[in-house]
């Protein structure tokens, strides 16, 4: 979800007073999920609760579903963390940052490509101006398959 907020980006050093600043202490868990979103951040992926518990788990970790699902809530009513709902797919999770960006969704292997478009958006607003209304949320996900790929 892309708000109007800009996000702080997490530091692994930094974490545990970012945690504090938005009003969350730094337990174990919430350092955790915080250190492999990071990770996967360098990756650009995005990840299922289902996926970080397993991780967590095959980390020795011993952390249940429930917590895992209640810290990436705290996280993302914070807005440090956006969670995505693609349709046929398990909502997955990615640190928030600054500067926009959407979504294709590969409907052959479930691949999640980031993109940004400026032109694509400035249109978008510009739509909306058309008709008298202002975005206050600009989500796009386009469904994709590779090109030649049977339906
Ligand atoms: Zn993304």
């Amino acid at each position: 979800m892309n708000t109007m907020r800009t996000p702080q980006p997490w530091l692994t050093e930094a974490k545990h007073d970012q945690l504090r600043a938005l009003g969350l202490k730094a337990t174990v868990p919430r350092l955790r999920i915080i250190d492999l979103l990071l990770r996967r951040a360098e990756r650009s992926q995005h990840v299922s609760a289902e996926e970080i518990h397993d991780e967590l788990r095959s980390a020795g970790e011993s952390i249940s579903l429930a917590t895992v699902y209640r810290v990436l809530m705290q996280l993302v009513e914070r807005g440090a963390v956006e969670s995505h709902q693609f349709a046929g797919e398990r909502a997955v999770f990615e640190l928030a940052r600054s500067g926009d960006h959407d979504h294709m969704l590969d409907i052959n292997d479930g691949a999640i490509l980031e993109f940004s478009d400026e032109i694509v958006r400035a249109r978008l607003h510009q739509l909306a101006a058309e008709k008298g209304y202002e975005i206050v949320e600009l989500e796009l996900t386009l469904y994709v398959r590779g090109k030649g790929r049977p339906a």
